[in-house]
């Protein structure tokens, strides 16, 4: 680019604030000069000749052969996301659950034994308890919160511990830190879904965790327009997750990546606003007479509030609640709100409302519903970008009706 481009658009920002500094300043471009990433909607790319051809298929020459395993604007996003969550390597895909499915089947074989946290998301148990096993990798699932249940569990044949910390929707915490010491001594992987916190919240590599993955259709799109994963980690093992990428194909859409990079340029911002609005309505929730009990770690009473503060830049914006009575007041509540979008999504700028235990915990049987703690009349709520003030006068008319 000039200088003279340079100095053009750079004077376009004279007197401008530091919030719009910070969106546009410092921007490079392409020597095509475009104001936004591009998006390269191609499925193949041309070579030189037929030599240079025979080069990048086999690797021997850096470069795109085909948009199944790689693109340049997924690899904007990889790059962008490996840098934020401090990881040598990141991997695009499809969806949450084909980042989940696709560490699993880089990393594991037959005989494999994995330890997962029970509170996982519902369908990552699904991954498995329904379909691992049958490829005969077996799993032990224990409580988040109970190291000495994960340390029970390890057997010789352990080959990697998996955790979602905070939990949904008990805002549940695991030590990262011990967690991965005990993977470690038994040269086994620690797994962390970082989909709640983001980085911006928590960087679990930091905290020894080998790998990180995420839905990115969450928090990291964060109005809820597109599905999305990224899966990151150590350049040796990310180099068996392309290669499983490039033989399988669970692969991130170029426009999807493209929504995902935008909406990484609010992130901050955004779980900034989601924690403080978390925060605000859990501590408003905890004053009101027809509410028993208020989970979110962001609560000076939250058994794991000292380890959120210290492992966490913040307190997420899940939070969830439990009214007086059962399971009918829970549903009156939720029906008795006007603006808040009933519906177990999260990671949007729209509040969501829902009812965890015939919802996403719902095909649980009751004994483990009692075991994770997923009470007949607990709420859940993820706090979207809407005014507090606002969300407040909904939820009262929930308890009002309760
Ligand atoms: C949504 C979610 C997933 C699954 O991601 P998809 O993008 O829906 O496939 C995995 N883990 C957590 C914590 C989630 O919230």
């Amino acid at each position: 680019m000039s200088s003279d481009t340079d100095e053009r658009l750079n004077s376009d920002l004279d007197g401008v604030d530091m919030q719009t500094l910070a969106v546009r300043a410092g921007h490079l471009r392409t020597m095509e000069t475009e104001h936004s990433e591009p998006i390269f909607l191609t499925s193949s790319y041309v070579f030189t000749s037929a030599a240079d051809a025979a080069a990048r298929f086999s690797g021997e020459e850096e470069g795109n052969v085909y948009s199944r395993y790689t693109n340049p604007t997924v690899r904007t996003l990889e790059e962008r996301m490996a840098a934020m969550e401090g990881a040598e390597q990141a991997v695009g895909m499809a969806s949450g659950m084909a980042a989940i499915l696709g560490v699993c089947m880089s990393l594991l074989e037959a005989g494999d034994h994995v330890v997962v946290s029970r509170s996982v998301f519902g369908t990552t148990t699904t991954v498995f308890s329904r379909y691992l096993k049958r490829f005969g990798v077996n799993t032990s699932f224990v409580d988040l919160t109970d190291f000495s249940g994960w340390q029970g569990a390890v057997t010789p044949r352990t080959k990697m511990l998996f955790a979602e910390t905070p939990s949904n929707p008990l805002s549940e915490v695991a030590d990262l830190r011990q967690l991965s010491q005990l993977a470690k001594s038994n040269n086994a992987f620690l797994v962390v879904d970082n989909t709640f916190c983001t980085p911006v919240l928590q960087k679990p590599i930091e905290f020894g965790a080998d790998i990180v993955v995420h839905s990115a259709t969450k928090y990291l799109d964060g109005q809820g327009r597109c599905m999305g994963g990224i899966v990151l980690g150590r350049s040796e093992q990310m180099k068996e997750v392309v290669a499983y990428l490039r033989a399988t194909g669970p692969t991130l859409s170029p426009f999807n990546a493209w929504l995902i990079l935008k909406g990484l340029e609010t992130l901050k911002l955004r779980m900034d606003a989601h924690c403080q609005g978390a925060h605000q309505l859990a501590e408003w929730l905890l004053q009101r007479p027809k509410v028993d009990a208020v989970h979110y770690s962001g609560l000076a009473h939250h058994p794991q509030h000292a380890l959120a503060s210290e492992q966490q830049n913040g307190f997420g914006g899940v939070l969830s609640f439990e009214v007086s009575g059962g399971k009918a007041a829970a549903w009156r509540f939720i029906d008795a709100t006007r603006m808040i979008s009933i519906t177990a999504n999260l990671g949007d700028a729209k509040s969501t409302i829902t009812h965890p235990a015939t919802t996403t915990h719902g095909r649980l049987s009751q004994e483990d519903r009692d075991l994770a703690g997923i009470k007949d009349n607990l709420i859940r709520v993820a706090v979207g970008l809407e005014s507090v003030d606002d969300l407040m006068v909904d939820l009262q008319r929930g308890l009002a009706a309760v």
